[in-house]
């Protein structure tokens, strides 16, 4: 550096210096975490309420199906096999999306028994829309509101639903009864009724595959002769266990063995630091799905779309003389659109084949 001074060389080190401090605190805060035997060193502001707790099923309908209770009597038959509860952790978070997926997901819930459905909302108050939706499925079930830290929120890619799966492992450490079983089921995945059976005798960690994954469409851990030899997922880059989220399921016996794992704050790379911190050994896993050759879970996605903006006349959203009104503020409570009297999308009422305006004027 012939042309720099000294002033400008030391600025430009102190620079460089910072700079590598900076990242070797983000790689620290991002991987520190969740080693086994490491204590909590973060100083992340993370924040978690819960909102609502429910121990009482007051489903009635359930009848004794082989889809529901499993058809295999050695092992999923005996009453001991449908003591254990299946703690079903949900992260979510408020778009316009958010409630269909809790209808969908919800009513297929439902059909479970000895489930405690932990819905973890990436937000930082308690949406009283989600207990009442929460309260009409019947199942036990606990609300908790736990955003992601801002911090977290501004990095790309972001670390989609970690804040609320962290906030509901906690939350199952401290409520969770035994003998039990968790699984992180997103709210966008489609569950095929007979996983339950086959998570509910999970005695460590179970694993098997999940459809509609990366370029394979799939990704599976890959058996012979009844043991886990490797996995087949088009990702693999560095990680030991490249599997998806939705692909294995804990006891919480063997969660309880290691009492500071958790999930990292680190894109894509969530399922491998948990499985990580848990302790986990290739010989353990025990393979469900029928030596997984079945797919019981789908990651299928929802189209994502802005909520609409419906420029309407305020008589027709604060009167209750026609439906339409009482339709808006549903509407809105549920996030799926909202009104302005200026602007937006022009609001009408068809009538006879014929349009009317409805941005002055009333229904
Ligand atoms: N999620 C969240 N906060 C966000 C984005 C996503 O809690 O800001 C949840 C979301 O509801 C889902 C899970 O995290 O249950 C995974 O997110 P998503 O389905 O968008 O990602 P995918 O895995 O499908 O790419
Ligand atoms: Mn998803």
């Amino acid at each position: 550096m012939p042309h720099m001074n000294l002033m400008s060389y030391f600025r430009n080190s102190a620079g460089v210096l910072m700079f590598f401090c900076l990242i070797l605190y983000v790689v620290w805060t991002s991987t520190g975490d969740y080693e086994r035997s490491s204590v909590a060193t973060v100083t992340i502001n993370e924040s978690t309420f819960v909102c609502k707790e429910n121990f009482i099923d007051t489903r009635t309908f359930l009848v004794k199906s082989p889809i529901t209770h499993g058809t295999d009597t050695n092992e999923t038959g005996s009453d001991n096999f449908m003591s254990t509860t299946i703690y079903f952790i949900t992260p979510t978070y408020p778009r316009r999306e958010q409630f269909a997926e809790i209808v969908r997901l919800g009513q297929t819930l439902m059909n479970v028994p000895n489930l405690h459905w932990i819905v973890a909302d990436d937000t930082d108050s308690c949406n009283p829309q989600l207990d009442e939706f929460l309260n009409r499925f019947g199942m036990p079930y606990t609300h908790i509101s736990s955003p992601m830290p801002d911090f977290y929120r501004s990095q790309k890619p972001m670390p989609r639903g970690v804040a609320n799966r962290r906030a509901a492992i906690n939350w199952i450490r401290q409520n969770g009864k035994k003998p039990g079983v968790m699984y992180f089921g997103d709210d966008d995945n489609t569950f095929d009724l007979r996983l339950f059976n086959e998570i509910r005798s999970t005695k460590g960690v179970s694993m098997f595959p999940v459809g509609l994954i990366g370029l394979y469409s799939v990704s599976a851990p890959i058996v012979r002769h009844g043991k886990v030899i490797g996995f087949f997922d088009s990702w693999v880059s560095q990680r030991l266990w490249p599997v998806d989220m939705a692909g294995f399921a804990v006891s919480l016996e063997y969660l309880e063995k290691s009492p500071n794992s958790t999930m990292p704050y680190k894109a894509g790379f969530e399922e491998d630091g948990f499985l990580r911190s848990i302790g986990l050994r290739m010989h353990e896993i025990e393979p469900k799905a029928k030596n997984c050759t079945e797919i019981l879970v789908w990651h299928t996605q929802t189209k994502k779309e802005k909520p609409a903006l419906i420029h309407i006349d305020d008589r027709n959203v604060e009167s209750a003389d026609s439906s339409l009104g009482p339709l808006l503020k549903t509407l809105e409570s549920l996030g799926v659109s909202h009104t302005n009297p200026s602007s937006g999308v022009k609001a009408q009422i068809a009538k006879n084949s014929k349009a009317k305006d409805l941005t002055n004027r009333t229904v």
